[in-house]
């Protein structure tokens, strides 16, 4: 993924600096050159946690396990490097897509592009969650952020920044137990959105994507993931384990999301980014 944005930056880069030195530049050309420029120039912040060993997965799910295939000089002269890779869906900084809540919504192929595309707001509820483990994004938390910042933009990706996160990757803080299995998952603690704010963004605002910086939409003590059905059945995807957020401001930045194509997925790898 990095490497596919990469290339695409580079890319445009290329074809901006082609176009500068020739006269016959379209519309198309100067309009390329000009996102390419802002983005380039642009602080991005990278709100993706890397895989290895110590990346946190649900307590029940397949952790990340890489297996060398290659790594040396070759007979032919070449270095040559190759790896496999397994792990579950849901680990690390990840995407839910609605299906892995809701039958018959969008898998994680199916999420429209300009749905994990857009203008990102961050909602700092760190100060309560500090106090509380099991915290729960209110309503009034978002109310309160309003009262300050104005209204959530329409079709906004709304990021919860409980300052959990500073617990990563040390599994009995971050999940509340370094314990795995289903017997671990009553031993989880850190914090959620509460499924009455999570309808009120449904209802009363109208929201693209949802993140957090826990392990779960849902809070760690919840049994019923109340949350997750609420957002994904409006096929509202879900990003988890979301890092990173501290360096961003309230507003002003746009977020990009693409996670990886596993086609009738329930979710996956997300690398998300966020543009200053
Ligand atoms: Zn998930």
């Amino acid at each position: 993924m990095k490497t596919l944005i990469i290339f695409t930056l580079i890319g445009l880069l290329f074809s901006c600096k082609e176009s500068a030195s020739d006269n016959t530049t379209t519309s198309v050309d100067q309009e390329s050159d000009n996102l390419s420029s802002q983005i380039i120039n642009s602080k991005i912040v990278d709100l993706t946690y890397d895989y290895s060993e110590e990346t946190i997965f649900w307590v029940t799910a397949k952790e990340f396990e890489l297996e060398e295939v290659a790594y040396g000089e070759t007979d032919n002269g070449f270095f040559y490097s190759a790896n496999n890779f397994c792990m579950a869906e849901h680990g690390g900084t990840h995407i839910d897509a609605p299906i892995h809540f809701a039958k018959g919504k969008q898998s994680v192929d199916e999420i429209p592009l300009k749905q994990i595309i857009g203008t990102g707001i961050k909602i700092d509820v760190s100060k309560n969650a500090s106090k509380n483990t099991d915290y729960l994004v209110t309503i009034n938390d978002l109310k309160q952020w309003e009262q300050q910042t104005g209204r959530i933009p329409d079709n906004s990706i709304i990021l919860l920044y409980t300052g959990h996160s500073s617990n990563y990757p040390d599994k009995e803080k971050y999940l509340g137990t370094s314990a795995r299995g289903t017997e671990a998952i009553k031993d989880l603690h850190f914090p959620g959105l509460s499924p009455e704010a999570a309808e009120w963004l449904t209802k009363e605002r109208k929201v693209k994507a949802v993140g957090i910086d826990t392990p779960s939409i849902d809070y760690g003590q919840s049994s019923d993931f109340k949350s997750h059905v609420i957002l994904l059945t409006e096929n509202i995807p879900a990003f988890e384990n979301v890092a990173n957020m501290n360096q961003l401001p309230d507003t002003g930045f746009t977020i990009i999301a693409l996670p990886i194509k596993i086609k009738g997925g329930s979710g996956g790898p997300l690398r998300i980014i966020a543009i200053l």
